[in-house]
């Protein structure tokens, strides 16, 4: 492939953030915008990826290990699903438990519908 068919974007960096780069270039954190930019995508994608960890799957529940709020959650499947830390519904930690083909694939052997991590609907 030449290098001119590769895709690419372009992206605008201004304000603080981009006084900020400017600064660790100065200080040589980074070596050139590039860097920066890759850098912090690596470490943002690595710390969401690595939030939840440690899971059990049980009957009625998951429970899951939350690393940011460095707690255990219990995410429950009855009426719906329900998140005891958050009291919601939904949320990050329902979504990562509906993401788990453990927890999934039950669940849709009763008859609910999941997608992208929200139930879409359930048995009545
Ligand atoms: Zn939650």
């Amino acid at each position: 492939m030449a290098e001119d068919d590769k895709k690419r974007v372009t992206v605008t960096i201004q304000g603080e953030v981009l006084e900020w780069i400017d600064q660790k270039i100065g200080e040589r954190v980074f070596h050139n915008y590039q860097h920066a930019v890759d850098y912090c995508l690596m470490k943002v994608y690595q710390e969401e990826y690595t939030r939840f960890t440690h899971y059990n799957v049980y009957d009625d529940h998951a429970t899951i290990y939350d690393n940011l709020k460095k707690r255990i959650v219990d995410v429950y499947f009855r009426e719906g699903p329900y998140c005891e830390a958050c009291e919601k519904p939904d949320c990050d930690h329902v979504r990562f438990a509906l993401s788990l083909p453990k927890v999934v694939e039950p669940l849709r052997a009763k008859g609910w519908v999941i997608m992208d991590g929200r139930v879409v609907s359930k048995p009545t």
